[in-house]
Order: C-alpha cells, then sequence, then structure tokens
C-alpha cells in the first residue's frame, strides 16, 4: 500500500514522501490508478479524505509525462473549479507542494479580488488553473483565457457549488472545454441534482467512495 505502486512517477513519489505522505488514503487508493489510464471519476468523498491530492496527483503526473512541451498563451492544461475562494487556495497549494521541483505553474482565479494578476499570469499559459465559477466565466466572455486546450477538469465540492448556485457557469465552462477532456467531479452526497450534472458531465465514470 504505496503511492509507488499506483503507478505515479518516482519525482513525485518522492516529494510526497518528503511532504510526509507515505500511505495513500482509501480514496486515493481507489481513485488515482484509473485516471492515470485516463478514466473520468465519480467522488464521493468528504473533506480530510484525501481527495484533493487523489484528483491533483494524477494531473501532475500527465504534465510531468508532457515533458518540456509549455502550454499556449490564454491557456490552461488543467482546470480545477471549487465553490468558495478558500478551497480553491488550499487547492493551489496543495498542488504547489505536490509539483515542488517539477516545472509546473498554477494561476488562482477568484472573484472579490483583481483581476490584474490574474489576466497577466494567464496571458502566458498556464498548466493548472484553480477557479471559481463565475470569476472564470467572466474571464472566458472577456476573451482572457481560452479552454479548448484543456485536457483535465475537475469539479471539487460539487454539491456545494450547485446550493452555490453555479450550475450556469459549469455547465458553461465544462462546455467550451469539449469532449477530448478527462473529468473528475467529487461531492460529499450524491442528491439528484449532482447525480445530474454528473450524468452530463461523466464519460462512463468509475465510481469511487471514501
Ligand atoms: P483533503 O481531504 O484533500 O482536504 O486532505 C486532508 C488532509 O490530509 C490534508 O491536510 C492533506 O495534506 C492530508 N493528506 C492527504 N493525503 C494524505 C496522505 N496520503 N498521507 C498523509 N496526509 C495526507
Amino acid at each position: 500500500n504505496l503511492f509507488s505502486e499506483l503507478g505515479l512517477p518516482e519525482t513525485l513519489v518522492k516529494g510526497l514522501e518528503r511532504a510526509g505522505f507515505t500511505t495513500p488514503t482509501p480514496i486515493q487508493q481507489k481513485a488515482i490508478k484509473p485516471q492515470l489510464e485516463g478514466r473520468d471519476i465519480l467522488g464521493i468523498a468528504q473533506t480530510g479524505s484525501g481527495k484533493t491530492a487523489a484528483f491533483s496527483l494524477p494531473i501532475v503526473a500527465g504534465l510531468a509525462a508532457l515533458g518540456n512541451e509549455r502550454p499556449a498563451p490564454r491557456t490552461a492544461r488543467a482546470l480545477i473549479l471549487a465553490p468558495t475562494r478558500e478551497l480553491a487556495v488550499q487547492i493551489e497549494e496543495a498542488i504547489r507542494s505536490f509539483s515542488a521541483g517539477m516545472r509546473v505553474s498554477t494561476v488562482l482565479v477568484l472573484g472579490g479580488v483583481s483581476r490584474y494578476h490574474q489576466v497577466q499570469k494567464i496571458a502566458k499559459g498556464v498548466d493548472v488553473c484553480i477557479a471559481t465559477p463565475g470569476r472564470l466565466k467572466d474571464l472566458m466572455d472577456d476573451g482572457k483565457i481560452r479552454l479548448d486546450q484543456t485536457r483535465w477538469l475537475v469539479l471539487d465540492e460539487a454539491d456545494r457549488m450547485l446550493d452555490m448556485g453555479f450550475i450556469k457557469p459549469v455547465t458553461e465552462i465544462a462546455a467550451a472545454i469539449g469532449k477530448r477532456r478527462q473529468t473528475a467531479l467529487f461531492s460529499a452526497t450524491m442528491a439528484p441534482e449532482v447525480a445530474k450534472l454528473a450524468a452530463g458531465l461523466l464519460d462512463n465514470p468509475v465510481r469511487v467512495e471514501a
């Protein structure tokens, strides 16, 4: 029961060990391998389950596999949507720690703060964009970011995103990415509205529970 047995690259496993991650949590054990194999994921998991690493590590591994290829201007290779600024900030911190020593660029796209630095970073192209849906949709509508190159989409705490009224921007953002993406949707509950959203966005997903 080790990260190295899940098919993650050696550099990433070493970094995880330095961060004190030696044993994958149950959700990580179930969700990482299918994502490395290209599958969509429907994850039922609470905060504290280790879900952040469960969806982030396969993306970092996938980016590492692209080698020196860089993202095109105004694009993001991976997009992670979160309901709140606090959660988005935590996800970015986690990805930065997992990818320490690797060349992975991140941008936080949040409402309630200046767009200036967000737009500047995106202009160069980024590996991973972590966003709240409203602000991201604004930047899309203004032509500051395009998602046609995006290969990975994650919806974290999908139930909360729906509770907060983000259904419209979330579905519009997903539609802009197109079908050639890999998608993971995580939710603490599987209410009918979440199941409906998942059915629309996921392609033959592996269902995993913490
Ligand atoms: P999360 O559910 O993603 O918010 O993670 C909850 C906490 O568990 C965070 O502080 C993580 O840093 C930590 N964590 C996640 N996975 C592991 C692991 N495999 N080993 C040790 N700590 C972990």
